[in-house]
């Protein structure tokens, strides 16, 4: 398929960018890795007047490690958080996303701002209680990951915003899990579930964090696996009885994969797994 006709102009800066779309008016729209708006185009589901191409300003791509954060620059790629063992869950996730060329394109910016229900990195960002930054005409502010996310593909971020910076807590001393269900490799999460795992001193859960991808039209925590797990001990009895929960407050929607019973016991049988996992990195 052919996309709509639409004029193109490459930004040098955020504020050129912010520029560019504020002249473009509703109809203007951030092209970053392209990997999912390019498709939505080329099928006639969108059709922007204007492209504001992001990929080019520099300073937008990059990781900075903090002491106790990663701070990541919108058009950083998921090839350049795949390689990164000592981003835990976050590289886990992105390397999973697709097959290497989509990774060498698609941004953790692109990600995030496009708000797919059955993306893989929405649901590590709320695990970590992340947040990203956005500028516009108006300034800059911070949305916290529970805020971000509003309904499928529809996000907090106003159309003259620009996302520019994604900020994750590093959460030193959690292990971690990830788990993606899918007909074949390297498609999209029919169900995916990302587990975060502090052990105490006397070896029961200190803390525990589970996001589900593909169990509503946002991603979500199993907050109801989370309480239940919380202060017990991190035994098969224990993990079991909490992973037996986590469908629970979850909305899948029925597609050409799964019904939404099955997405609901493939999110109890990959929280299981991924907080064993996670439990056993701990
Ligand atoms: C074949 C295929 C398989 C895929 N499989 C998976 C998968 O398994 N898991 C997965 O998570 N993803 C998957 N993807 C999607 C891929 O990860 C996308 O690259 C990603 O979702 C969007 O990032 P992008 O940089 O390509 O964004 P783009 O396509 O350029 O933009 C997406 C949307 O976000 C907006 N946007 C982009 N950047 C910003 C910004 N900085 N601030 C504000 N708005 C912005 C754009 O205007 C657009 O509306 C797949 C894509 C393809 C083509």
């Amino acid at each position: 398929m052919i996309p709509a006709q639409f004029d193109y102009a490459v930004a040098v800066s955020v504020g050129d960018a912010i520029r560019l779309l504020g002249e473009g008016g509703e109809d203007a729209k951030l092209l970053a890795g392209g990997h999912s708006l390019l498709p939505l185009m080329k099928l006639r589901f969108t059709s922007p007047s204007l492209l504001v191409d992001i990929g080019r300003i520099e300073g937008l791509r990059g990781i900075e490690t903090g002491d106790d954060s990663f701070v990541i620059g919108a058009t950083t790629r998921h090839a350049d958080l795949q390689s990164r063992d000592d981003m835990g869950l976050i590289a886990a996730a992105a390397k999973q996303i697709a097959d290497q060329q989509v990774r060498n394109r698609g941004t953790i910016g692109g990600s995030l701002a496009n708000g797919d229900a059955a993306a893989d990195l929405p649901a590590v960002l709320l695990a970590y209680g992340g947040s990203v930054i956005v500028q516009g005409p108006d300034g800059e502010r911070e949305i916290a990951a529970e805020d971000l996310f509003e309904g499928y593909l529809t996000t907090s971020i106003a159309s003259g915003e620009i996302l520019t910076q994604v900020r994750i807590p590093a959460l030193t001393g959690y292990g971690y899990g990830y788990e993606k269900f899918n007909r074949r490799a390297e498609d999209w999460a029919m169900v995916g579930v990302c587990a975060l795992v502090k052990k105490g001193a006397d070896g029961t859960c200190e803390d525990v964090r589970v996001g589900l991808t593909h169990m509503a039209s946002t991603p979500l925590r199993a907050t109801a696996t989370e309480d239940a797990l919380r202060g017990q001990p991190l035994d098969d009895e224990h993990i079991t009885a909490a992973a037996a929960l986590a469908a629970e407050g979850t909305s899948p929607t029925g597609d050409l994969n799964a019904t939404p019973d099955y997405k609901r016991n493939l999110a109890r049988v990959l929280t299981l797994r991924a907080l064993v996992t996670a439990s056993q990195g701990a």
